[in-house]
């Protein structure tokens, strides 16, 4: 895994709170890749440069890099993909959710899908929005391979 996410304090300089003048647009509770930047929520912000960061954000961090990665081939030509194919997004956010479990799984821990999540819980951000589309079951199945 890069540097970036062994030092809390060393977040890169494109990661930001999501501003207040984008929130209009943009869901508070929700974190986006919109190259070249990075929005957060701003507790998730705030808790990834505390000395003990919750290991999910870092999930939602490496599920944002994942995008952040695949946008940089051609920020553009992504926003279109994105918002008019409805299965270019599902293999987008299932590259993104995969690399976020392939992360928590590199740090021993397991995704216990079975536990009932509140919309937009903070914890399973990393999931959002294949949780929406994916059953329970699909999600397992993610998780084991
Ligand atoms: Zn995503």
């Amino acid at each position: 895994m890069r540097s970036v996410l062994l030092r809390a304090m060393e977040l890169p300089r494109y990661v930001r709170k999501t501003p207040s003048s984008l929130r209009f647009f943009l869901r508070k509770k929700v974190a986006y890749s919109i190259y070249p930047y990075i929005f957060l929520p701003e507790s998730i912000y705030e808790n990834l440069h505390s000395e003990n960061p919750e290991i999910t954000f870092q999930a939602l961090l490496v599920h944002e890099e994942e995008h952040r990665r695949e946008q940089k081939k051609g920020p553009f030509k992504f926003a279109l993909q994105y918002i008019f194919s409805t299965s270019f997004r599902r293999d987008e956010e299932l590259k993104a959710v995969n690399a976020a479990i392939q992360y928590l799984k590199g740090k021993g821990i397991s995704v216990d899908l079975s536990q009932k999540r509140e919309p937009y819980d903070p914890r399973f951000l990393f999931l959002y929005p294949i949780s929406e589309i994916l059953s329970a079951e699909q999600l397992a199945y993610l998780v084991k391979h």
